[in-house]
């Protein structure tokens, strides 16, 4: 559009001509932001800061700029800087919103887009409402029926609503042990240690004064082993399982949420030994950064008190936690007796790469596999990327069978066309871990990511 492309050269001549004019400056970097020009946007957003760095609204146009264009890692971590303010605008939370369901984390996407739009003056956007699944005006609430679909499929609190029936929980009994977990030697170690031992020999902790409790939680990229890992912890001492995504409990209503938290852990002591793992921790934090109700505060204070067995005792009972994103967990869930083990689980080395394909690879026809070979050119993928690549080879394999008419075996060539079709996974995680591990490393908790990522 000439006109704008016109207007916008008229400012940034007169910003060339008095470039200490703030004023101005922000005004070209909202021009470039509204007309697509995120890089200019940038660039002008940063010079802007040189001049006013504590300015919240100047800092949200950098995340803005960085959103455009699709570097979110460091929008999230503005953003969540501004998040800590008193006063926080409504564009910081509509951001949130864009930035939350981008990660997938729908749920409290559509709890920042509310405040967005509740704010005054709100800010909104009727796209990202829609894929929300917000309705835009009262007419779209929904009846009964579709409580379901509403609000990305979620269940808010609503003042009177009715408490509805805990979250059913299915209690497993696993069939895989460590033997089937590749890899992660010293993780395994820390379960046996922290975990096992006590649990089996209950009588010498005892004649020691050592304290049995607490449970372990494991942080790190996706699909690399954490839920697996908890599930052969249960098969090898031949204990129940149960697993329990912290969305699904939040999801329920909110008024109920912290029944259905101490029905999982009654269940739990009731079938021990027990191995309770809880999915996506984070979460919990999430819904304590709710001020507009208490009730995120209740949950976590009724989890710590679960954990700490303050009713009940968590006897027989181990407690395994999981999260992608450690550090929105408050720290009272670090203190001792709770997960005072904190455990990075990087995606696996060559060794340990070979050694799950192995796996992977089990009780299927198999030709000449060289698994060390395989291990070497996929580096950075996850457990659930390698499956992925076993999955790919053994289909393309099937295919050939049905054709041939007979078993084919496996080769490292089937093996190594399917690792072409599959990306590793594990990248886009380092590169969020990376800004918290070098900005906010508090007592050095995640000085495990900066070694592996040798910085
Ligand atoms: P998320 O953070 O997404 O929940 P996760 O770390 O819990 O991921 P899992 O679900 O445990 O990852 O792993 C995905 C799948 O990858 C497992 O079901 C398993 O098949 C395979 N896998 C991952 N790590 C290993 C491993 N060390 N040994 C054998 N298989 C593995």
């Amino acid at each position: 559009m000439p006109d704008s492309n016109e207007a916008i050269d008229a400012i940034r001549e007169a910003v060339e001509l008095s470039p200490q004019n703030l004023a101005l400056r922000l005004h070209l970097a909202n021009l470039y932001l509204n007309s697509g020009k995120a890089i200019e946007a940038e660039k002008q957003f940063r010079a802007a800061l040189t001049m006013a760095p504590q300015d919240a609204a100047i800092k949200l146009g950098l995340a803005r700029s960085y959103f455009a264009q699709g570097k979110t890692s460091p929008a999230v971590v503005i953003v969540e800087e501004l998040l800590q303010n008193k006063d926080v605008s409504s564009g910081v939370f509509l951001l949130h919103a864009r930035l939350l369901l981008e990660e997938g984390d729908i749920r409290r996407a559509v709890r920042q887009y509310k405040r967005a739009a509740d704010a005054e003056p709100p800010s909104t956007d009727e796209t990202l409402a829609e894929k929300l699944g917000i309705p835009l005006s009262a007419d779209d609430e929904p009846d009964d029926d579709d409580d379901e679909l509403f609000e990305g499929r979620l269940r808010i609190a609503r003042d009177g609503e009715p408490s509805r029936s805990p979250v059913p929980t299915e209690i497993e009994r696993p069939k895989i042990s460590f033997a089937d977990v590749g890899g992660m030697e010293s993780l395994k170690d820390e379960v046996r240690a922290k975990i096992i031992h006590p649990l089996s020999h209950p009588e010498l902790y005892q004649a020691y004064g050592k304290a049995v409790g607490g449970g372990i939680l494991m942080y790190g990229p996706p699909g690399c082993g954490k839920t697996y890992l908890a599930r052969a912890t249960a098969g090898e001492i031949k204990s129940n399982f149960i697993s329990v995504g912290i969305s699904q409990v939040l999801d329920m209503w909110i008024g109920s949420s912290e029944r259905n938290l101490h029905e999982m852990f009654e269940q739990a002591r009731q079938n021990k030994p027990c191995v309770l793992f809880f999915d996506e921790v984070d979460a919990l934090a999430a819904s304590r950064s709710d001020m507009r109700t208490s009730a995120g505060r209740q949950i976590i204070n009724q989890f710590l008190a679960e954990l700490d067995g303050i009713q009940s005792s968590n006897d027989g009972v181990l407690i395994l936690a999981a999260t992608n994103a450690p550090w929105h967990l408050d720290s009272a869930f670090r203190r001792p007796g709770r997960f005072d083990r904190i455990i990075f689980v990087p995606p696996p080395d060559r060794a340990a790469r070979a050694e799950i394909l192995q796996i992977l690879c089990r009780n299927k026809p198999q030709g000449d596999i060289d698994f060390n070979h395989l291990a070497g050119k996929v580096e950075n993928f996850s457990g659930a990327d390698l499956k992925a690549i076993v999955d790919l080879a053994v289909e393309a394999k099937l295919q050939d069978a049905v054709k041939l008419g007979g078993v084919q075996p496996l080769t490292t060539k089937d093996l190594v066309a399917a690792a072409a079709r599959v990306k590793p996974s594990t990248r886009e995680w380092f590169s969020t871990a990376k800004n918290y591990a070098l900005y906010s490393n508090q007592g050095g908790t995640y000085d495990d990511i900066l070694k592996y990522l040798k910085i």
